[in-house]
């Protein structure tokens, strides 16, 4: 049988199902029944991004299947058969929403559909490369080892990992972690659910590429040059699969398969390899992904999908609380003599003398020395370990600075893991990251606890103060830079961050002092300096060189952005904002909702509901995305009154930002416990509720002037 009708065959019974499905729903339900997936404002996203219509019951179900089937043309034509694949991964998309009708089908099993705040959160490190690549694996593998192989060799370069049918039992059987926090997501059983792959590489067009729905051609331009998936699809193929298949080479992402059946083998495209151990390089050279390789010398994985493993009380070797026994961790600058390159030192037992389960207290101090190195970035350094240690399989951290706790697990013990490779671990990433201003840089890890108690209380603690002061009084006057951020344009071409001190990136990761690290490590990178100059609004924070900055970098898409307002030429948001704001005219004011956030807004509308409304790179007066840092900042919408307009907040977001929110509610406006009169949604999720409530507590924004 030729290509063709297998991927014909495959869509054909792809699309049947998927109408058998909506029938015995409609019998069932009836037609006005809704369906969709969890937590997402895009609908069924794939269908969406293609056609620009959302399918939200049953009966736009039934007429999304007419409409699938007039791109079920049947010429024998490589055009004819693209539009295929496409088709039977709409049909699919359609016939999984049917299993959602429900609940979630999979409960206990996979984890089905992506939420739109996951695919936010795969942002940042998608556009910093972090996660070089998007491998979707399908059906078993000949041998669970080789099952496990595969997946460890893409999981330990960082690529996000999404497994449809039996390997999913594979990985079981062998006590494979899976999960969205170790980058290896296990979606559903039956290849219909490649269907929520597709979704998230459409969800992240729309999201972060401003890619307007219906609009296929550059939604295909955008997922074949920006979103870096490609798939691997286990023999023997059945036709459906081999029709998922197409649809998959029409969006970019190439296929590898050990079926050596199906004729052509297309370079780049469609590739036959037997052998599954060449499978890895075979794809990442397919889709052109380059992986950056740290060579760091310790007895376990070191990649950043192990970055939100979770490692539980009775799986940990050792332990160090910093919030019970004094730890902490601190960067240095010393002079080049002081410092013998790669020096790690040990003071005090190694792990293998402490009890296991014991809580202990742990010290680490990286000393470096360069000419180009200031003590601004030893925070900026010192910011980093909490990711970099978490990179190591079995090695858990949280927290920062004296603050720090830190599980390492019995399998990395097991594994040689020891104190010393903290030391290498922090040494190879120093000298790979911030080569161009560290030339030397040594270790010294205290497990000693006295010494480590010194080492707090004596050294770090002066030095963290020291260094809040100089924090304290970095404000957008006292500077005469600010900082562009455009590393989100490798997923939104026109975005750009305006990074000042008052004001972080809106992903809440890139800092001022950050971006002039950042600028100082990389002069062409993403990070160019803004000289402040030409004061056009002084209360809308507009100034001239922001705006011919704006213009340069967005290549002319913007023409002006202010720092302060969110209603006058407000800065764009690119998709990975950890907060959005969106104003609430009833009340006067604003409400805040961050990622985590699963319920309803006084708004009308839930986090991905909102966040729909902005994103890739483009103005949208009355909502913004911001960092969750800069809630209590005093330019905080400045331009519209301020911290003053907040009147809704998620009590989680509310606590976390509680005890800086209320200190510049003193400052500006003499206000005690600002936070008390913010609702939440234990007080109200309605306008009208919260109104009663803020009238009651007296909250400034209702005596202000309206926004709009
Ligand atoms: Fe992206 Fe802005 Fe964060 Fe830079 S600062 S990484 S552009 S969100
Ligand atoms: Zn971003």
């Amino acid at each position: 049988m030729l290509l063709f009708d297998i991927v014909f065959n495959g869509n054909d019974t792809m699309y049947a199902e998927a109408c058998e499905a909506v029938d015995a729903a409609i019998a069932k339900y009836g037609e006005e029944k809704a369906i969709g997936f969890p937590d997402t404002a895009y609908t069924l996203a794939a269908y969406y991004a293609e056609t620009g219509d959302k399918i939200t019951n049953l009966k736009e179900a039934k007429a999304g299947l007419e409409h699938i089937k007039t791109m079920m043309t049947r010429e024998r034509r490589l055009d004819s058969g693209f539009k295929s694949g496409v088709a039977t991964a709409l049909s699919a998309e359609i016939l999984e929403a049917t299993k959602y009708i429900e609940g979630d089908p999979y409960e206990g099993y996979s984890e089905g559909a992506m939420t739109d705040a996951q695919i936010r959160e795969l942002g940042v490190p998608l556009v910093t490369g972090d996660i070089p690549g998007i491998a979707v694996i399908i059906h078993a593998a000949p041998t669970v080892q080789e099952a496990v192989d595969l997946v460890k060799s893409y999981q330990s370069q960082g690529n996000f990992v999404c497994l449809v049918g039996d390997i999913i039992d594979q990985l079981k059987e062998a006590n494979y972690k899976m999960g969205f926090n170790v980058r290896v997501y296990p979606i559903g059983k039956d290849i219909a659910c490649a269907a929520h792959a597709v979704s998230v590489a459409a969800r992240t067009a729309m999201i972060f590429g401003n890619i307007t729905p219906g609009d296929k051609k550059s939604l295909q331009e955008y997922t074949f040059n920006r979103f870096r998936a490609f798939v691997n699809a286990f023999g023997p193929l059945d036709e459906k699969t081999v029709a998922c298949g197409a649809g998959a080479i029409y969006y970019g992402f190439p296929v590898i398969t050990n079926d050596m059946e199906y004729t052509p083998s297309v370079p780049k495209s469609l590739i036959k390899l037997a052998d599954v151990s060449k499978w890895n390089t075979a794809s990442l050279e397919a889709r052109d992904i380059k992986i950056k390789i740290t060579n760091i010398d310790i007895p376990v994985s070191f990649a950043t999908a192990f970055e939100g493993e979770i490692i539980r009380r009775g799986d940990m070797q050792v332990e160090f609380d910093g919030s019970r026994i004094d730890s902490v961790e601190l960067v240095q600058t010393k002079e080049p003599s002081e410092i013998e390159d790669h020096k790690i030192e040990v003071i005090g037992p190694e792990l293998d003398e402490f009890e296991v389960g014991s809580k202990n207290g742990i010290a680490y101090v990286v000393e470096v020395a360069g000419k180009k190195m200031q003590s601004d970035f030893e925070s900026v350094f010192e910011r980093k370990f909490h990711s970099w240690l978490n990179c190591i399989e079995g090695v858990m951290h949280t927290g920062q600075r004296d603050m720090i706790r830190i599980r390492v697990s019995k399998e990395a013990f097991e594994a040689g893991f020891r104190a010393k490779h903290f030391g290498e671990v922090l040494y190879a990433k120093i000298k790979n990251e911030f080569d161009a201003v560290v030339d030397k840089c040594q270790v010294k890890v205290y497990t000693d606890q006295a010494m480590a108690s010194k080492i707090r209380h004596e050294i770090a603690v002066p030095t963290f103060d020291k260094r809040d002061e100089r924090l304290g009084s970095l404000t957008d006057e006292s500077v005469d830079v600010y900082y562009t951020c455009i590393l989100c344009q490798a997923f939104s071409p026109s975005h750009v961050c305006v990074v000042t001190p008052e004001r972080l990136g809106l992903c809440g990761a890139v800092s001022w002092l950050d971006a002039k690290a950042t600028n100082e490590l990389e002069p062409a990178g993403a990070c160019q300096i803004i000289t402040k100059e030409g004061v056009i609004d002084e209360r809308l924070g507009a100034y001239e060189s922001v705006n011919e900055a704006v213009r340069k970098y967005s290549q002319g898409a913007l023409e002006r952005v202010t720092l302060y307002s969110i209603m006058e030429d407000p800065m764009t948001s690119c998709g990975c904002f950890e907060c959005i704001c969106g104003i609430e005219p009833f009340s006067n004011g604003v409400c805040i909702a961050n990622r985590e956030y699963a319920g309803m807004t006084p708004l009308g509308m839930t986090f991905p509901e909102l966040a729909s409304m902005t994103g890739g790179g483009v103005q949208t007066p009355g909502f913004m995305g911001h960092g969750k840092h800069f809630i209590a900042s005093k330019k905080f919408m400045a331009a519209e009154g301020g911290i003053e307009r907040i009147v809704w907040m998620p009590k989680e977001l509310k606590e976390t930002v509680a005890e800086r929110l209320n200190a510049t509610a003193k400052e500006l406006y003499g206000i005690d416990n600002f936070t008390d009169m913010i609702g939440d949604e234990t007080i109200a999720e309605d306008p009208e509720t919260l109104f009663a409530f803020l009238s009651e507590k007296g909250h400034p924004a209702l005596g202000l002037d309206p926004m709009m």
